[in-house]
């Protein structure tokens, strides 16, 4: 059993906590936000992450997990003091390394004793020789303070599962026994481990979320395609992902990419390859790709619609992904952004976010539910793929709703599916599937407004208006 403390309470640094204390270890969480200083000291966990709350409750009422913001006390008689402090972009695109810098320099004025700093937050490559570099000069004593790179590749949403069931841990250090000693915490987990230099370790973090973001934006360029030639990229991707060398993984076509990381990471690896004059023109067009695709989902609407010009939209979804109530550069905010620009309201509903929605987005109608989102509105947009969208009676939504119309930014609905409970509905690269149904539909749709007299139909609740 390790004495081990942990710098930041956020996503990473709660579940890191947590986990570490169910591996039997003793632990200290430090804080300096003191609002979420004092909900963690009220036993409320200031984020949503299944499995995290029952994990926490169960060491907090055991005395194996304390939560404070005094660094002497946080790093007294600690081995370990991990580092997960954010990251965030600047606004050209360079991580901004203030928390880091601050969390190595309380470090280096707090450590009373010899102590492994290990860094978990995603920095860009040379950051561990930086903060080592801060640890030297500020540290008052001459205990070792040996620093080592140890990349989080948790996934919102499933953290628990993933911190303790790894998919590699990555330890980087010059220092082979420092490194030896953080590998040695992964034991338990029995993943595989990679022991290399920080800056391999640094820079395989961003590479693998890179990767993760070209995949996403490169089936969202053959989406585009499949729309243009009436093929439903959902199979494109289904017979791609097959492929034993790449695996079927991040072939989503939508939406595109958004959270803390993914947008921050390509960005931050954009700078440094800018910063060294490397030319970077792949990891260009996976942002440029990713930055147009709440575009095309609105356009698609729009296109639907008629015009956008008054109309009341309703949004499902607002996280950035489902099980998380993460905000951080989430495509509803760009979506929405969209459609206020076009002269739409909004009305919104999301199971878990819409607290944190409501700080960014003043000018939208919070609903309690999908139905409430649905009634009145001239058209929906599918966001976050929320299992409990999944579980709604579609044709008591549709019979809610102003006109029928729905775009799937996700993918997540069977079109034809949808067409039967009477929508017109569009995903993205999928305009072949059901879109014949969905193209006549909307032309008679539109015929019905124009020629009420003829067709013998009222203005009917679920006629498209122009
Ligand atoms: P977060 O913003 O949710 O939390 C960071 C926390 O650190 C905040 O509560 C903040 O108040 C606290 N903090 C900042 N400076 C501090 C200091 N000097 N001392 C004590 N606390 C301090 O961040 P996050 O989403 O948990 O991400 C942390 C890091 O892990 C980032 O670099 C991120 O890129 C990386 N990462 C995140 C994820 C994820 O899914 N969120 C996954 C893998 C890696």
């Amino acid at each position: 059993m390790s004495n081990i403390s942990v710098i930041g309470a956020g996503y990473v640094g709660l579940v890191t906590a947590a986990c570490f204390a169910e591996l039997g270890h003793r632990l200290t969480l430090l804080e300096i936000d003191p609002e979420r200083l004092s909900t963690l000291e009220r036993g409320v966990l200031p984020v949503h992450e299944p499995g995290l709350p029952e994990l926490w409750q169960r060491h907090w009422a055991e005395g194996r997990l304390r939560v404070t913001s005094n660094y002497t006390l946080g790093l007294e008689g600690s081995e370990f003091a991990f580092v997960a402090v954010g990251t965030p972009s600047t606004t050209n695109g360079k991580p901004d390394l203030r928390w880091v810098r601050q969390a190595a320099r309380s470090i280096a004025d707090a450590a009373c004793g010899p102590m492994t700093v290990v860094l978990k937050s995603t920095v860009p490559v040379g950051t561990a020789d930086m903060v080592a570099r801060i640890i030297a000069r500020y540290s008052r004593s001459n205990y070792s303070l040996p620093v080592v790179s140890n990349p989080e590749f948790l996934r919102e949403g499933l953290a628990v599962f993933d911190f303790m069931h790894p998919t590699r841990v990555v330890v980087g250090s010059d220092d082979r026994k420092a490194a030896e000693a953080v590998a040695e915490l992964y034991e338990p987990l029995d993943s595989p481990m990679i022991m290399c230099d920080s800056r391999t370790a640094e820079m395989s973090k961003y590479a693998s979320n890179v990767f993760l973001a070209a995949r996403i934006s490169f089936i969202n360029e053959i989406a585009l395609l499949c729309d243009e030639c009436g093929v439903d990229v959902v199979q494109v991707a289904k017979v791609a992902g097959m492929e034993p060398r790449c695996g079927d993984g991040y072939l989503g076509a939508g939406l595109g990419w958004g959270g803390s990381c993914l947008p921050k990471d390509v960005k931050g690896l954009l700078y440094m390859a800018k910063s060294r004059r490397v030319p970077s023109p792949l990891v260009r067009s996976v942002l440029r790709i990713n930055q147009r695709q709440p575009g095309v989902v609105v356009g698609k609407l729009k296109r639907l619609l008629g015009s956008l010009e008054g109309k009341t939209i309703g949004v499902l979804g607002l996280s950035f992904k489902a099980n998380s109530d993460d905000m951080r550069h989430a495509s509803s905010l760009s979506v929405i952004a969209l459609l206020q620009e076009q002269g739409c309201q909004v009305r919104a509903y999301d199971p878990v976010a819409m607290k944190r929605a409501a700080q960014l987005l003043p000018a939208v109608t919070f609903c309690s539910d999908a139905y409430e989102v649905a009634a009145g509105s001239d058209g929906l947009i599918l966001v976050t793929e929320w299992d409990e969208f999944k579980e709604l009676d579609m044709r008591r939504l549709r019979s809610l709703m102003n006109d029928p119309i729905l775009v799937d930014g996700r993918n997540f609905y069977d079109p034809e599916e949808l067409t039967q409970a009477g929508f017109i509905c569009e995903g993205v690269g999928r305009r072949g599937v059901g879109s014949k149904k969905a193209e006549t539909a909307l032309t008679s749709s539109r015929k019905e407004v124009r020629q009420p007299a003829l067709s013998g139909a009222s203005s009917s609740r679920n006629t498209l208006s122009q």
